[in-house]
């Protein structure tokens, strides 16, 4: 791959991980760019990696160092933003590609912002709060030097929440000596947060879906949808998607795979979680099957809402759904792609699907910079139509010019980015 040439010396190229997925969807796109093209490395190298050493006291006494990253990929087009992930996977490579999907997206979406994206390689289930919000704050410390409402501007991802996003915004604005609600999104609503937000990913996933599905010619009421993933987004899309009358047969958790050909109820599922007495497999007239098993499921929808890499080559060939919406961010690897994409299969792609919670996050921004709040009804509305015509230029695109609707969102926001570029020029 000619990328490898260009590949930053702190990346091993056998230990590429989601970046190297990243960096195929970038060679795929290049074709399609004509002369903003000679600016492709702008693409392929982040501006800016930061690995902090995040230091804190145990509950037990000891001390004990977690590593911390915040990357920004790309700032032409505005601030950077993105989400920070607390997962012991985290790597530099994963945050650098979190960071690369976030610049598309929000191009694709056409929000002031750049990509950026933040992690903690620990495993948070193994820290008690108070480790968790010391952990948090002295990471937040370190990543202050390059944060801020206009540089760069995290919120909620994989393991983290409104709780964390609290500490953050607090920890930040007690170094800069005010209170600035604008340097984190996915805020609770007491602290600047925006009505909307806690369901916008899922609420998301059902626009782009439901856009699609009344471009196939697809019936909504009583599509059946497999779902990879519980938390912010899969439980959120879960209720959307049920209450317009999809049919949730089947759900995947760290826990394991229940299934449910006549529907699961996601807000008595919710509930029962909530609870804290037992797991996703413990849940009343379920049936329980193999997580490999989850992949063969009959079903109208796909929907991984949980991490990268987990459509692969293995799997792809066994799966029934006509529509694959990417909740997750990277969940389908390039070669697991051909093989849907030349079964027929339609792939909405993360950097749209999953669009709504970063699109709500602006509408957070833009208030907090206001302090006049909108209703939820407004942001929802709002959300629709952002996504909706996002969805629209990018479908009519891949028409046109009869390409995958990844490789088409890729053009719209490569474009974008790159004009930025060639118009801001290089410095000095
Ligand atoms: P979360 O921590 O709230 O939930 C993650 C879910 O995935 C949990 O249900 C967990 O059990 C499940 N999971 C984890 N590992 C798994 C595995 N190996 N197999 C099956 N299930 C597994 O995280 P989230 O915020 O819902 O994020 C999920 C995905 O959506 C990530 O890819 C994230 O980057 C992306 N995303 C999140 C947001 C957001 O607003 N939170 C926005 C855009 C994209």
């Amino acid at each position: 791959m000619s990328s490898q040439n260009t590949l930053p010396s702190y990346l091993n190229p056998l230990e590429l991980g989601p970046w190297a997925t990243y960096l195929e969807q970038v060679e795929r796109v290049l074709p399609h760019l004509g002369r903003l093209s000679v600016w492709a490395d702008t693409l392929r190298r982040p501006k800016r990696c930061l690995i902090v050493d995040v230091p804190i006291h145990m509950d037990d006494g000891t001390v004990r160092h977690f590593e911390g990253y915040r990357v920004q990929h790309n700032v032409s087009r505005g601030p950077g933003k993105g989400g920070v992930r607390y997962h012991p996977g985290v790597t530099l490579s994963e945050v650098m590609a979190l960071a690369g999907w976030m610049t598309v997206k929000n191009a694709a979406l056409n929000l002031p912002y750049g990509g950026a994206k933040g992690g903690i390689r620990v495993d948070p289930k193994q820290l008690s709060l108070s480790e968790l919000e010391r952990m948090t704050r002295r990471y937040t410390s370190e990543i202050g030097i390059i944060i801020g409402p206009d540089r760069d501007i995290p919120a909620p991802d994989v393991n983290t929440n409104e709780r964390v996003m609290a500490w953050m915004m607090d920890t930040y604005s007690m170094n800069v000596g005010s209170t600035s609600p604008g340097v984190v999104t996915g805020k609770p609503l007491s602290l600047g947060g925006s009505l909307g937000r806690r369901d916008a990913t899922g609420r998301g996933c059902f626009v782009v879906a439901r856009e699609a599905m009344l471009r196939l010619g697809m019936e909504m009421k009583g599509a059946r949808v497999a779902l990879q993933g519980f938390g912010n987004v899969g439980n959120a899309a879960a209720r959307v998607l049920h209450e317009q009358g999809a049919r949730i047969v089947a759900i995947q958790d760290v826990a394991g795979t229940i299934y449910k050909p006549s529907g699961i109820d996601p807000h008595a599922l919710g509930k029962f979680l909530a609870a804290g007495t037992g797991t996703l497999l413990d849940f009343p007239g379920i049936e329980c099957i193999s997580n490999d098993k989850f992949w063969e499921v009959e079903c109208e929808i796909l929907l991984p809402a949980a991490l990268e890499n987990q459509i692969t080559a293995e799997n792809a060939g066994r799966i029934r759904a006509r529509l694959i919406v990417e909740g997750a961010n990277g969940p389908t690897t390039p070669q697991a792609e051909d093989i849907l994409l030349a079964r027929g299969a339609i792939i909405l792609p993360d950097v749209l699907a999953n669009a709504g919670g970063v699109t709500v996050s602006y509408f957070e921004w833009v208030q907090n910079a206001s302090s006049f709040f909108w209703t939820e009804a407004d942001i929802n509305a709002r959300l629709d139509r952002a996504l909706s015509e996002a969805f629209r230029a990018i479908w009519d695109l891949a028409q046109e010019r009869r390409l995958p609707l990844r490789t088409a969102a890729f053009v719209i926001a490569c474009t974008r980015v790159l004009e930025a570029r060639e118009l801001r020029g290089l410095y000095p």
